[in-house]
């Protein structure tokens, strides 16, 4: 017997290159009950990057504007440019009954932690240092400069994986998927997230 969930929040943090965006991804073609947060940002579009599927590609003026009108749930300065997860994002998803993720940063996840939203933060690392570096040399979309930017940040993002609920090492993307998907699973079964579950269990009294 499976009861209906709760629905949650997902938080997947990690340093650049660690395979967040391939991870969502994957897990999105794997579970119908997942929806991805899709962030607003200021960053400009990279190469195959789409408006609305990537990002929200918004001016400094509009991010500054929504910001005004307390539109997002939250909001950070990443790499010197703006990011944030428009509550109407979510409250959709939520709507739609569906367990979010969230691609974010742990700024990002320490505002959601302190909010009332129900999240549950996973840190994707790398295996190891040289191999996020050649990943990141790999990947190839960002400038040189870029590039340093985001590896003198990665001592910076790693110091906050003791405060995530679970950590998985990213070092096949299969595996590291289905590790994340039985966190998931295991995340619905828990009681308090298991709608009806006392209904049920009350009429073994009787
Ligand atoms: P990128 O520009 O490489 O897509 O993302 C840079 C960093 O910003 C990543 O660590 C990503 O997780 C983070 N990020 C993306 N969207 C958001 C968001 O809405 N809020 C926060 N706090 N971080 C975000």
């Amino acid at each position: 017997m499976v009861f209906k969930s709760k629905n949650f929040c997902i938080v997947l943090s990690s340093p650049s290159g660690a395979g967040k965006t391939s991870i969502s991804k994957m897990l999105l073609t794997k579970d119908g009950s997942l929806s991805l947060s899709i962030s607003c940002t200021t960053r400009p579009k990279r190469k195959g990057e789409v408006n609305k599927k990537d990002y929200i590609f918004l001016t400094e003026n509009e991010f500054n504007k929504s910001l005004k009108k307390n539109k997002f749930l939250e909001s950070a300065n990443v790499f010197g440019y703006k990011y944030g997860t428009l509550k109407e994002t979510v409250n959709s998803f939520f709507n739609k009954k569906k367990d979010v993720i969230f691609d974010i940063d742990w700024q990002g996840y320490q505002q959601l932690k302190q909010s009332n939203m129900d999240v549950v933060g996973i840190f994707i690392l790398p295996p190891s240092k040289k191999e996020l570096i050649s990943r990141l040399k790999i990947r190839g979309r960002d400038t040189q400069d870029e590039m340093k930017k985001r590896m003198d940040l990665v001592q910076d993002e790693i110091s906050h994986f003791p405060e995530y609920d679970y950590a998985v090492v990213n070092k096949d993307l299969n595996e590291c998927v289905d590790k994340i998907k039985k966190i998931i699973e295991a995340e619905r079964l828990k009681k308090f997230r298991q709608l009806n579950l006392t209904e049920f269990v009350n009429k073994f009294r009787s």
